[in-house]
């Protein structure tokens, strides 16, 4: 075989334009730490820090005070800041996670380089990749899988990178005279979603898909796939990027869209994050805004096993007929305690058509009292969708739905949905999830599914997230998704299943240990339930973002057939896997911790 059949056969030809010999020359097989004697100096440190403009940190951990003594001043008058995710995300040395039973504990990078520009990113990825190091990416640190933190690593942290421009008219890069100019906003990628909410829902009357959460970093969720509350509606954020910029392996600032780097703008679009290389922006495609955003909020209690298999076999039902199409996302709660709660929220109904979707639900409830009851007043309504996430508007309408940063001089648009406060610095115990087909929903399915919820419900709470599956939604918007590298099983799911179990408890702070024993065993009761759900849902497919730390066949699992095509696009812009996090895409060439090849 001649060189150049070879190559062509290797797939290589496709990345020789992109990597010089010389990169393949030293392969690295082993990342240095600190301990080492070629970690670089201090003057080779020293040119790094000159190069970035003087933003190279020194990472402190800041529970370091409550390590050496949890009495002292320090240590006090840092753990109410534990609870605060704005905090949290202003530390380099900080995971909004603390860390996961018998996986991953947080713990701070060696040096961060707190970027301002694609510059300072592409600097300290080549100084990473020529100096084997191990290098992180953190934007807003949400990762439930650890992967914006490891120790005797760089970090590249976008926190200060939150520049938020709309505009009216956006073309992609290379794409003048084959696409349509669109109204788009392009974000720094350290953002947090709720800047985004504010510039181009609370200011500019629009929408924009992100994540529900207000705190997840904005480059981190379009890289996940990412969904939030009305996703059912618009998709996922990743079927809504337009363009990135992005700083590869090599060091080079490139634009991927549809037209330049497609193969890399697909593969950001749901492939994970920290895998292909370091996004300094995105520009995510612009919505009208629906005149309301709602909710229906409450939990009916069944007081027999029995009553709860009819209930469970009649909202599936209820559900297919009424709920089942672009108008309504987020959560049914099936618990232990024969409980089925709703946390769910529409796009486009007024509260009059709220609450004629729901009537006959509670009605057929009530025509049984002696075996369901209503936890309190349902409330059932929409609001002016442009004041979903106006924090102001919401106090003053005696809304209490957010946590607000009560840090001085804090932004009062530094807010977090009450529902999310029990994931700051949380340690997981457990966490998994598995894509619901729709075909379950079809009449001679019902029963199984139903069945399924209840023996599930036997083990733990289970979540479904009708947002987090793109069945139901319009047809440009299940295009759009399929044309991710999300797992295809997104766009024939209702719901994404989740269950999952966490403590508190500060990791090395004595006497506050997170507790590891109810951790396994929440484990294994997580386990059981998911596994009730695989009966009917065999070889199913699990959202990368909100998924098991130990999952089986996660290539399978995150990406589906879009594996292979992930795996070849890795190959390509970071042949030596300079970019690795746990579970991610090229990950199986490196030791878990991500610094010895094998
Ligand atoms: C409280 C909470 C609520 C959540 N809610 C939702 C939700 O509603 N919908 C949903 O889909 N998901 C949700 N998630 C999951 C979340 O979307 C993902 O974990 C997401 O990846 C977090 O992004 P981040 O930037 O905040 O986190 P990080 O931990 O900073 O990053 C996550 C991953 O992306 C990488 N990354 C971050 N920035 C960049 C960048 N600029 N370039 C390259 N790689 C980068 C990191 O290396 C890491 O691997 C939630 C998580 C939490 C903790």
């Amino acid at each position: 075989m001649n060189r150049r059949t070879f190559l062509k056969r290797s797939g290589l030809a496709a990345f020789l334009p992109l990597w010089p010999r010389s990169f393949f020359a030293s392969k690295t097989l082993r990342r240095r730490r600190p301990s080492d004697a070629d970690w670089p100096s201090a003057s080779a440190w020293k040119r790094l820090n000159d190069e970035v403009d003087g933003k190279l940190i020194r990472v402190e951990f800041p529970l370091e005070p409550c390590v050496k003594d949890v009495g002292s001043a320090a240590c006090q008058a840092l753990i109410p800041n534990m609870k605060n995710p704005y905090f949290i995300g202003d530390q380099p040395g900080l995971t909004q996670t603390l860390g996961w039973v018998d996986a991953w504990v947080s713990k701070p990078s060696v040096y961060a380089v707190a970027a301002e520009n694609a510059n300072h990113i592409a600097a300290a990825v080549n100084f990473a990749r020529e100096n084997d190091l191990r290098l992180v990416v953190k934007g807003g640190g949400h990762s439930y899988q650890g992967t914006s933190n490891a120790a005797d690593s760089l970090l590249i942290w976008t926190r200060h990178m939150h520049d938020i421009t709309t505009r009216a008219a956006f073309v992609p890069q290379g794409c003048q005279g084959k696409e349509k100019a669109q109204r788009a906003v392009t974000v720094g990628s350290g953002a947090i979603w709720m800047q985004a909410y504010e510039a181009v829902t609370t200011k500019g009357g629009a929408y924009v898909q992100g994540g529900g959460c207000t705190t997840v970093g904005v480059a981190g969720l379009v890289q996940s796939g990412g969904f939030g509350s009305f996703s059912k509606h618009y998709g996922t954020a990743a079927a809504n990027l337009l363009e990135a910029e992005v700083v590869t392996a090599d060091g080079k600032i490139r634009i991927a869209n549809a037209c330049t780097n497609p193969d890399l703008y697909w593969a950001l679009k749901g492939g994970g994050g920290g895998t292909f290389g370091a996004v300094s922006k995105v520009t995510l495609r612009v919505h009208d805004l629906p005149e309301f955003f709602g909710a229906a909020l409450f939990t009916v209690k069944a007081s027999s096993d029995e009553a709860f298999r009819r209930l469970l076999r009649y909202f599936v039902g209820f559900y297919r007929e009424n709920l089942f199409n672009d108008h309504w996302g987020e959560q049914a709660h099936i618990s232990p305690d024969n409980s089925l709660g709703f946390v769910m929220v529409c796009q486009g109904l007024s509260t009059e058509e709220v609450r004629k979707v729901w009537q006959p639900f509670l009605e057929w409830v009530k025509r049984s009292p002696g075996a369901y009851a209503i936890d309190g007043e349902p409330i059932l309504g929409s609001m002016p969708a442009r004041r979903w996430w106006d924090a102001e508007w919401r106090k003053q309408d005696h809304q209490n739905v957010f946590d607000v940063d009560s840090r001085p001089g804090a932004n009062p648009n530094n807010v977090w949905w009450t529902g999310d406060a029990g994931q700051v610095s949380w340690f997981i115990y457990g966490y998994e999830s598995l894509w619901m087909p729709a075909s379950l929903l079809e009449d001679g399915s019902q029963e199984r599914l139903a069945n399924a919820l209840f023996a599930g419900s036997r083990y733990e709470e289970i979540e479904l997230h009708f947002n987090k599956g793109i069945a139901g939604a319009p047809r440009d918007t299940i295009e759009a998704t399929r044309d991710t590298a999300t797992n295809p099983a997104v766009v024939d799911a209702f719901a994404l299943a989740i269950v999952g179990d966490a403590g508190g408890g500060y990791p090395g702070v004595r006497g506050h240990e997170p507790d590891v024993e109810a951790g396994r065993k929440a484990r294994q009761k997580i386990h059981s339930c998911v596994n009730a759900l695989r009966t009917i849902v065999p070889n199913g497919g699990a959202y990368v973002s909100e998924s098991n730390f130990f999952q089986d066949d996660w290539q399978h699992a995150y990406w589906g057939s879009n594996h292979a095509r992930l795996a070849s696009v890795k190959r390509k812009y970071d042949p030596t896997g300079l970019f690795f996090v746990h579970n991610g895409v090229g990950s199986e060439e490196w030791s878990a911790d991500g610094f010895v090849k094998v």
